[in-house]
């Protein structure tokens, strides 16, 4: 295997790091459960001071973070930025509010003096994708260092130089020596982490494939996971929605990270009586993305992260042509270097296209028109994904009834799904189980212990 950073803009190899062997790996694993003897003797205040510390330099420091995630996978600078501050945000709102959501909970409603006491469990492993190479991360680690637990991190092989910065930094802000590890293995070695006795459990984002992968491990060594896997989200424009704010935020939403996003908005389903409308506005809209430099402040769609990945979109659009699907904008790549491709929107996508139920990582948008509320209720849930998903309309009360019958674990209403630290995030069928962020990704790898003193 490689683990190697690419810049996408160039094909360019910047840097590439040698694998640990798997004997270094389950030294690392020895290291980390010897760290949680410790680790979780400490307060909440000494936890914290280490948070805050790793989310000042994360300040300090946005630029150059910034640029590692720009050049390891190619997200526009702009939005690189974005991610630092975010992953600020979130380390501060685990540092200040561990304490609160970990109190001691009273049993309501029974005659015995009882509660529930909240424990750390022991060393996790976290295996993370390269789309948002700082947040994912943060997003797993920063709970569970609040929450006394000790993390190893399996990075995506293409994001090296973040995975590493990452490392440092916890070192620089004197988090103890083995209670953030980050582990340059192959995913072989995975198995060999997941299996070890002292691996309490692990927390996946990626590809179902990937997630299935790594929970049948975590099943058949009786270990917790958490799986955040890919989204379809459907986007649903009703009648009555402001349709010029709505395209602004169809298009915002579908291009988020050049569209790789396990929530960017995917499946655009529109009313019959406002299809015409938003189709040109929208066309309009994404024609006039301007691709190029992730680096450059002007460039507004960046390359994908890798080759592979552009290659691997390309065939997915392309079987959709072939079993039928209309282009109404872009269906190719450019004639450039780099992992680039073309803004496209794709209509008559039927159910049996082989890409009807893919996940389309990258600025490609499908649109399918409905002849009312109820058939777009319809077609957004026929879809094996259930993460997010967003509904637009004036009308609040019309919004929340479309809401609740949405067949996933997030939806917006007139704004795409988005990621808040205080706000749960998670999905249901096959965008996995589990919710990160907010006082629930703090539950996770808890020992929920119940205390009965009689
Ligand atoms: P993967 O799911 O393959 O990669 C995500 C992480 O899982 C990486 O660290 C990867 O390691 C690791 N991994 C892969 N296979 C295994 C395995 N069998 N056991 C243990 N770990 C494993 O994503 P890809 O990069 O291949 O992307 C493929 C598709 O997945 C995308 O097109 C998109 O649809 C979806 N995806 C969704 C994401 C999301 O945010 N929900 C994020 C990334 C991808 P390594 O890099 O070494 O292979």
């Amino acid at each position: 295997m490689t683990i190697a950073s690419i810049n996408p803009a160039t094909n360019q190899t910047l840097q590439t790091f040698t694998p640990l062997s798997e004997d270094a790996a389950l030294n690392a694993v020895a290291q980390a459960h010897d760290a949680y003897g410790k680790w979780r003797q400490t307060t909440f205040r000494e936890r914290q001071k280490v948070l805050l510390t790793f989310a000042a330099k994360l300040r300090q420091q946005t630029d150059e973070f910034a640029r590692l995630i720009t050049l390891d996978m190619g997200k526009r600078i702009s939005e690189s930025r974005r991610e630092i501050e975010y992953c600020a945000e979130i380390a501060e709102f685990y540092a200040n509010g561990a304490e609160t959501f970990l109190a001691d909970q009273p049993m309501e409603n029974v005659e015995a003096n009882a509660y529930i006491h909240f424990e750390p469990i022991g060393a996790l492993l976290g295996v993370m994708p390269w789309n948002f190479p700082f947040y994912q991360v943060t997003r797993f680690a920063a709970p569970n260092i609040m929450a006394g637990n000790t993390v190893m991190v399996k990075h995506a092989s293409n994001v090296p130089q973040c995975a590493e910065a990452i490392s440092q930094l916890f070192a620089q802000s004197e988090l103890p020596e083995a209670v953030y590890t980050n582990l340059f293995i192959s995913t072989e070695t995975v198995e060999s982490i997941i299996s070890d006795s002292r691996v309490q459990g692990v927390s996946l984002t990626g590809s179902e494939k990937a997630g299935a992968a790594v929970a049948a491990l975590a099943g058949k060594n009786l270990k917790r996971s958490v799986l955040e896997l890919g989204g379809n989200d459907p986007f649903i424009v009703l009648e009555d929605a402001d349709l010029e704010k709505t395209i602004e935020l169809a298009v915002a939403g579908r291009i988020v990270n050049a569209g790789q996003s396990c929530v960017a908005a995917k499946r655009f389903i529109l009313v019959e009586a406002v299809a015409d409308a938003f189709i040109e506005g929208f066309k309009r809209a994404m024609s006039s993305l301007k691709l190029g430099d992730p680096l450059d402040d002007d460039t507004t769609l960046s390359p994908l992260s890798t080759e592979d990945a552009a290659v691997k979109l390309h065939k997915q659009v392309q079987s959709a042509i072939d079993a039928g699907a209309t282009v109404l904008l872009g269906g190719d790549r450019p004639d450039c270097q780099g992992a680039f491709f073309n803004p496209t929107i794709l209509t008559g996508v039927t159910p049996d296209s082989p890409t009807f139920d893919q996940e389309l990582f990258g600025p490609v948008a499908t649109i399918y028109v409905v002849k009312d509320e109820a058939a777009a209720i319809e077609l957004a849930n026929r879809s094996s994904y259930g993460l997010g998903g967003s509904v637009y309309t004036k009308d609040v009360e019309r919004g929340r009834r479309v809401a609740e019958q949405i067949e996933t674990g997030m939806v917006f209403l007139n704004q795409p799904t988005n990621s808040q630290a205080e706000l749960p995030f998670g999905g249901i069928k096959n965008s996995g189980y589990g919710r990160e962020l907010s006082h629930l990704g703090i539950l996770e790898f808890v020992n929920k212990k119940l205390i009965h003193l009689g």
